[in-house]
């Protein structure tokens, strides 16, 4: 990656559909501020079909970088000159750097969940406190899960998936099992579907401490009354041990129902906000070189 040039002005983008529900433009407009930068940051709603055009159209009038969301951040890859060695790995882009000649794809969704973590399961004071996870969902962001929990070093030997079954699985799969063997050649995927749920009992008992939606189920606007499992699930889930957190990287409403029936169950949440916040952060490093902590 080369070093970011200062620039007079920065102007980034956003390209997703949909993108009303996005707090992008407020945290970036934050980070502009703190390091004393002038830019702009705009939303630009974009269907699937219209996104190499509007990303040729964006190189054209010189911004200096993009953030890509829901659904694009795969079909990006074919567009690109260059790929950071964790976008090649995780095979999905949410931050594009736009130099004279090139255009190079990013990913910082991995580090943002990393650093989202809390203390007790990302450095526990009990050096053998393993992370027992379980991730919902097999799409860019539960990929982006899977390399930040490897990266943890306190992982359990075996991650648990649970899916659904769809034309995009069998790809996504394949990405995962990549991404485990490349990090850790001893770390076992276990992929369960939705289908099967009621029969798994040996899923029952894995007593996770854990457990990551990385669906739309429950996102504003489009899913909001969905929830990715039921209550009978959610209490059979949690450790009895430790209890579990039930992360939803989704954050807007601020409480899904996915969350909303973790709390009544008294266990521990958080939403997605701190993990957008910090890919955010890096992404930002990336465009300007200008480090911000919030
Ligand atoms: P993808 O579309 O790449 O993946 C979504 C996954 O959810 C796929 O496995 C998909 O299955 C599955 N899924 C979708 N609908 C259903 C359903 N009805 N039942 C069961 N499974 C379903 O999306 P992303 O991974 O990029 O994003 C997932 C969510 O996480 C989004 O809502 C996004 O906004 C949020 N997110 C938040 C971030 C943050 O910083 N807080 C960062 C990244 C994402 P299939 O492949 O069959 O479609």
């Amino acid at each position: 990656m080369q070093k970011a040039k200062e620039k007079s002005f920065y102007n980034f983008a956003l390209l997703g559909f949909p993108v009303s529900h996005t707090l992008s433009p407020d945290i970036q407009t934050e980070f502009l501020l703190k390091a004393g930068l002038k830019g702009a940051y705009s939303v630009i709603q974009t269907r699937p079909e219209e996104l190499f055009e509007k990303i040729r159209a964006l190189q054209t009038l010189n911004f200096t970088g993009a953030n890509l969301t829901v659904p694009h951040k795969e079909k990006v890859l074919s567009v690109l000159d260059q790929l950071s060695p964790e976008a090649t790995l995780i095979q999905a882009v949410n931050t594009l750097v736009f130099q004279e000649k090139e255009i190079i794809g990013e990913n910082t969704d991995w580090q943002g969940f990393l650093e989202s973590l809390p203390e007790n399961l990302r450095s526990p004071a009990d050096k053998r406190a393993k992370i027992k996870a379980c991730v919902i969902g097999a799409g860019g962001s539960a990929k982006a899960v899977l390399l930040g929990l490897l990266e943890t070093k306190n992982l359990a030997e075996e991650t648990y998936f649970l899916l659904r079954k769809s034309p995009r699985l069998q790809k996504n799969l394949e990405s995962l099992e990549l991404i485990a063997h490349k990090k850790n050649k001893s770390h076992r995927l276990k992929f369960i579907y939705f289908e099967e749920l009621s029969k798994k009992r040996d899923l029952k008992r894995a007593e996770f401490n854990l457990v990551v939606n990385a669906t739309p189920l429950g996102l504003a606007g489009v899913n909001q009354d969905l929830c990715p499992i039921d209550q009978d699930f959610l209490d059979s889930f949690c450790s009895l041990a430790t209890g579990c957190y039930f992360y939803d990287l989704n954050y807007k409403p601020r409480l899904s129902k996915f969350l909303e029936l973790a709390q009544k169950n008294k266990q521990a949440i958080t939403n997605g906000y701190r993990m957008l916040k910090l890919q955010a952060e890096y992404a930002f490093r990336i465009w300007t070189g200008r480090n911000i902590k919030s």
